[in-house]
C-alpha cells in the first residue's frame, strides 16, 4: 500500500504549488540553493524537486545534494530520476539510497541522450523508457510517490501526437500518480492536450509546468532545448526591451503571471514552477496571483 501517493497533493479548491530547482554548480550555488529552498518552503508547497542531471556522473552527488536538502526542507522532497547511464541495478541502488533519506517522490523519467548524442540509446542492462522505471519503482519502492512528464506540445521523438499521449496513459497505467507538463508559452496547446488527456479516460491529475522567462537569449535556448514554441506576443514583448535585463525579467513575471491566471481559471489542480533557482521572481508571480505565503 502506497501512503504518499503524489495524487493525493491535489484536492478540489486547493491549488497545488510545487517547485523545481536544479543542482548547484559549485560551492557558492549550493549555499545560495539552500537559501532558495528556504524561502520557497514560505508559500507551503505540495512539494520541492530537484533535477537529476544528465549522465550518470551526477548519481552520487545528487544523493548527497537530497540528503543535505532533506535535512533543510519542510515539504515533501521529489527527486527526479532519469534511466540515463544506468543498469536496473544501479537505479536500484540509488533508489534505495533516495528512499533510506526519506525522499518522498521521485520524478521518473527517461531522460534526453547525453550530449553529442543524437538518439537515446539504452544502457546494456539498462532501462529504455520511463515507464519502465514507473513500474520498477512501483514493484520495489512502492512507498514513494510518482511523478511522470507530459508534452503539451510533443515530445521531439514522438511518433505522432496520439502516439505520444498514448505512451503518457502507459506510464499512468504502470502506476504514476500525477503528470507534469513540459514548459509551454500558450495556454492553448496545454487546454488541447488535456482534452486530448481526459478523452482518453486518464485520471491522474495533470499539472501544468511554467517557466518565468529570464531573457530572449534564454528563452531562445530553452526552447530549442525542448522544442516548446515562442509565441509572437511573447517574442515581440521581449524584443521591444532588448538590452534591458530587469525590463526582459519584467516581462517574463508579467506573462507568467497571465499564464497562470488564464490555467487557474481554468481550474488547474496545481501549477509546476520551473524556479531556474530564481525564487524572488517566484515571490513576485505568486503576490500578484493574490497568495499569500505563511
Ligand atoms: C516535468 C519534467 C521534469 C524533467 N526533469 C528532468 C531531469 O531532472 N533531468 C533530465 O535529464 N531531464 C528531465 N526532463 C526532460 C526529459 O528527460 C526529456 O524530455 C526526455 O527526452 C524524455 O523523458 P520522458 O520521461 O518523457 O521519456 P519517455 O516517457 O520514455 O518518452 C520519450 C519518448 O519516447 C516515446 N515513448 C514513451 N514510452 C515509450 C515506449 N514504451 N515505447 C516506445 N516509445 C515510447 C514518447 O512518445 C517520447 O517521444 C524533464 C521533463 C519534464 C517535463
Amino acid at each position: 500500500m502506497n501512503s504518499r501517493r503524489l495524487d493525493s497533493y491535489y484536492k478540489p479548491g486547493v491549488l497545488g504549488l510545487s517547485f523545481e530547482v536544479y543542482p548547484p554548480k559549485n560551492a557558492n550555488s549550493t549555499q545560495a540553493l539552500y537559501r532558495v529552498v528556504e524561502e520557497l518552503c514560505r508559500w507551503k508547497p505540495a512539494f520541492i524537486s530537484v533535477t537529476y542531471g544528465a549522465g550518470g556522473s551526477t548519481r552520487s552527488q545528487s544523493l548527497e545534494l537530497l540528503s543535505e536538502l532533506k535535512k533543510r526542507m519542510t515539504v515533501p522532497l521529489t527527486a527526479h530520476f532519469t534511466c540515463v547511464g544506468s543498469t536496473i541495478e544501479e537505479i536500484e541502488s540509488w533508489l534505495s539510497g533516495a528512499q533510506a533519506l526519506g525522499v518522498e517522490n521521485i520524478m521518473a523519467l527517461r531522460g534526453d541522450p547525453p550530449q553529442g548524442q543524437e538518439k537515446f540509446v539504452s544502457t546494456v542492462g539498462g532501462l529504455g523508457h520511463a515507464n519502465e522505471l514507473v513500474q520498477l519503482i512501483q514493484t520495489k519502492f512502492a512507498r514513494f510517490g510518482v511523478g511522470v512528464a507530459g508534452y503539451p506540445e510533443p515530445h521531439r521523438e514522438a511518433l505522432s501526437p496520439e502516439d505520444d499521449l498514448k505512451r503518457l496513459k502507459t506510464k499512468v497505467d504502470s502506476g504514476a500518480h500525477a503528470v507534469f507538463t513540459q514548459l509551454f508559452y500558450r495556454n492553448e496547446d496545454f487546454f488541447r492536450f488535456r482534452e486530448r488527456y481526459e478523452a482518453l479516460g486518464v485520471e491522474a491529475p495533470l499539472v501544468p509546468g511554467i517557466l518565468p522567462v529570464l531573457s530572449l537569449e534564454q528563452l531562445k535556448r530553452i526552447t530549442k532545448l525542448c522544442g516548446a514554441s515562442i509565441p509572437p506576443e511573447l517574442l515581440t514583448r521581449l524584443e521591444a526591451c532588448k538590452g534591458d535585463g530587469p525590463a526582459q525579467i519584467q516581462v517574463g513575471i508579467d506573462y507568467a503571471t497571465e499564464q497562470c491566471e488564464g490555467l487557474i481559471r481554468e481550474g488547474v489542480p496545481g501549477i509546476h514552477f520551473y524556479v531556474l533557482n530564481r525564487s524572488d521572481i517566484i515571490d513576485k508571480i505568486l503576490t500578484r496571483l493574490g497568495i499569500k505565503p505563511t
